[in-house]
């Protein structure tokens, strides 16, 4: 009898990946943010054009920050998952996510069949 569909050397690396990449967010979200060479060349001031290219740098930035806050929230609840034992199953239909798709994407709340559901 075995509910675990994974075994420990892989979950002990995926918690591994989970851990590293909350750091990495963070990280990103505290500390200095890196801004690309050719920012400062596109943003001389006074134009126009600059000034709407400008105002979509600041956009597409807030939506990346969206992105990662959900990552970490979903990176959290892995992570309180594997807590209870009850990591690897997907949140809408309770069946076992594969190992290969948990392996790219560790904090993945749901198989792969009921992803596809979402985005259709
Ligand atoms: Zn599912």
């Amino acid at each position: 009898m075995t509910d675990k569909a994974l075994d420990d050397t892989l979950l002990a690396s995926l918690k591994d990946s989970l851990l590293r990449k909350r750091g990495e967010i963070l990280a990103a979200s505290t500390g200095t943010r890196p801004i690309p060479a050719s920012a400062d060349v596109n943003s001389r001031q006074g134009d126009m054009a600059d000034q709407a290219s400008g105002n979509n740098e600041v956009h597409i930035q807030l939506k990346l920050k969206a992105t990662d806050a959900k990552i970490l929230q979903a990176i959290e609840e892995a992570l309180f998952r594997m807590e209870k034992g009850i990591y690897g199953v997907c949140r809408d239909c309770g069946d076992p996510i594969a190992p290969a798709r948990l392996t790219a994407i560790p904090w993945t709340r749901v198989c792969i069949s009921c992803k596809q559901k979402q985005s259709a």
